[in-house]
């Protein structure tokens, strides 16, 4: 029989626990929301829950588990550092306590990182020994999979890239920093975009689309697709940055593929088609070659991604 792990990724608006066997099947799995204002008490309570209650399902004793955390994490110290969307995650030293209730090995990990883990495990990195992930989202995460191993750096931080600098006179980053690829391309970054737009006047549509509401990276998309050259120009342009960014990525890591995740992947070849076409102009040498993958593991892949850190951390 497969053994299984128990996984679980924590965001902003879930908490999500599984488990998961060898294959990637999910076997069992329990969604919650994340509380809205808590106390690193009473969330690590409401964790301590969750992990009972999806063990109590587990028709045999799960092998390892492992959470996937968006933030700063110390794999070591099994803490999480500073989690900026999860109210309550700071400072908070998460393994030790589920260890004790659970009697098994625990591990946490970056959920980007962790993401990169599962794709290469479980989806679109299968097949691969050197790869590079990257989650297109709210913000700009990645991870880095190097001779089929995970690549953690020297305290647990590896991966951050998007904190690669593409352009020193750029906005401000969330990071203290200038024009980095999150400060430019990311959810937030678009929307940052489309505000520019409107405020410029230059695209009616747009306008009419939002109304009176802050606008989204959603927003400037379905302009774009309406017609709106203006709009259209604004995603092409963070294509370009993008492919920027992952390209000098490739020339130091040369990965056989990167895989790519999240939701900025809705606005389809208007995005990707630049963002490969500058990826590839900058190649350099055997670089050159890196395909780029599509993630094929939808809503599980936050689930999927702390699985293979579990089963990686105990092989
Ligand atoms: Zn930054």
């Amino acid at each position: 029989m497969s053994r299984l792990v128990v996984a679980a990724d924590f965001g902003g608006t879930n908490l999500r626990s599984a488990l998961v066997n060898e294959a990637g099947d999910v076997v069992e799995r329990i969604d919650r929301s994340t509380p809205a204002e808590a106390s690193p008490d009473a969330i690590l309570r409401e964790i301590l829950q969750l992990f009972r209650d999806i063990v109590a399902r587990a028709p045999a004793p799960p092998v390892s588990a492992a959470l996937g955390v968006p933030g700063l994490i110390d794999a070591d110290q099994g803490m999480v550092i500073l989690a900026p969307n999860v109210a309550g995650f700071r400072n908070l030293v998460l393994t030790a306590p589920i260890e004790e209730q659970l009697g098994i090995p625990v591990f946490i990990e970056n959920d980007a990182s962790a993401a990169a883990l599962g794709e290469f495990r479980f989806g679109a990195g299968r097949g691969t020994r050197h790869l590079l992930h990257a989650t297109l989202g709210t913000g700009i995460g990645g991870g880095i999979v190097i001779d089929g191993r995970l690549y953690r750096g020297a305290r647990g931080l590896a991966g951050e890239i998007g904190h690669v600098i593409i352009d020193p006179a750029g906005p401000r980053c969330n990071c203290g920093s200038r024009g980095c690829l999150e400060s430019m391309v990311s959810g937030v970054a678009f929307a940052e975009r489309a505000r520019r737009v409107l405020a410029t006047g230059s695209s009616p549509l747009l306008q009419e689309i939002v109304g009176a509401r802050d606008p989204s990276a959603a927003d400037l998309q379905a302009a774009a697709e309406a017609g709106d050259k203006t709009c259209e120009a604004e995603i092409r342009h963070g294509g370009h940055l993008l492919g920027l960014g992952l390209g000098s990525l490739v020339n130091v890591l040369n990965p056989e593929a990167i895989t790519l995740s999240g939701g900025l992947l809705n606005m389809g070849d208007m995005l990707l088609g630049p963002m490969k076409e500058s990826m590839h102009s900058i190649a350099y040498g055997p670089a050159s070659g890196t395909i780029v993958r599509i993630s094929s593991l939808g809503d599980e892949a936050g689930l999927l991604g702390a699985a293979a850190v579990a089963f990686e951390r105990v092989e």
